[in-house]
Formats: structure tokens, C-alpha cells, sequence
């Protein structure tokens, strides 16, 4: 399948990953909008939030747990914001759902 994300997970593409287990990856965005700028991913190929669904969501509440696990490992002491972009108004640009965690400084809301 031609899908960035899959082949960060297939490791035919380099990334720096800071997590991985059985269902979930997760590495440092190229372009960090913060001082720090994870990118949470299910390895199953689900195109977008809008396509979560009673066979997918397990892995959903999984992530929020390893974004927790990481909160306390990466030391974000002061919080931190997990978005997931969905489709062209929402946009998102990777066609394969993943969850951004922003920490490391205060974040304007609402978001533009
Ligand atoms: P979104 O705009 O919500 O779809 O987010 C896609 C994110 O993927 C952006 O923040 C990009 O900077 C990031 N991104 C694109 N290509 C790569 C890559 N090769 N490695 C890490 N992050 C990437
Ligand atoms: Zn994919």
C-alpha cells in the first residue's frame, strides 16, 4: 500500500521512533509545531479518525494510554494536547490516523 505511515512502521522509510509495541508506533514529527512533537500511530492501516469504528476503537484507547505512559517518561510535567486532524477541513494531510502529542510550551486556544 503507498502510504507513508505504513512504511515508517515497515521501516523502509527512517523515523525516529520513541515507542513501539504490537499495535502501536510512535516517532518524532519532521516538522515539530512544538519543543516536543510525537506522532502516535496505529500499525493497521486506518485511513482517518472518521474511520474508527466497533472492529478498530481498541487501539484508539490503547494510544491514549501510551501517550500517558510517555507523558511521564518524557517528563511533560505541564500537560500536553493530543489532535487528530481529520480530512481536508480538519487538515490533515496523512492519509493514515495518527494522533498528535504537543508538549514542551503553552498552546493557543482555540487552535486556527
Ligand atoms: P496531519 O497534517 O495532521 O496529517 O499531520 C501529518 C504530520 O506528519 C505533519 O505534522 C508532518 O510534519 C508529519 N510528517 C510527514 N512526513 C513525515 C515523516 N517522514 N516523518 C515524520 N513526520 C512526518
Ligand atoms: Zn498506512
Amino acid at each position: 500500500m503507498d502510504c507513508l505511515f505504513c512504511k515508517i512502521i515497515a521501516g523502509e522509510i527512517p523515523s525516529t521512533k520513541v515507542y513501539e509495541d504490537e499495535t502501536v508506533y510512535a516517532f518524532r514529527d519532521i516538522s515539530p509545531q512544538a519543543p516536543e512533537h510525537i506522532l502516535i500511530i496505529p500499525k493497521l492501516h486506518i485511513p482517518s479518525p472518521a474511520h474508527i469504528d466497533e472492529t478498530n476503537s481498541a487501539v484508539i484507547a490503547h494510544i491514549f494510554e501510551v501517550a500517558a505512559k510517555l507523558a511521564k517518561e518524557l517528563g511533560f510535567v505541564n500537560g500536553y494536547r493530543m489532535v487528530a486532524n481529520c480530512g481536508e477541513d480538519g487538515g490533515q494531510t496523512v492519509g493514515h490516523l495518527h494522533f498528535h502529542m504537543l508538549a514542551g510550551r503553552l498552546l493557543a486556544w482555540p487552535p486556527g
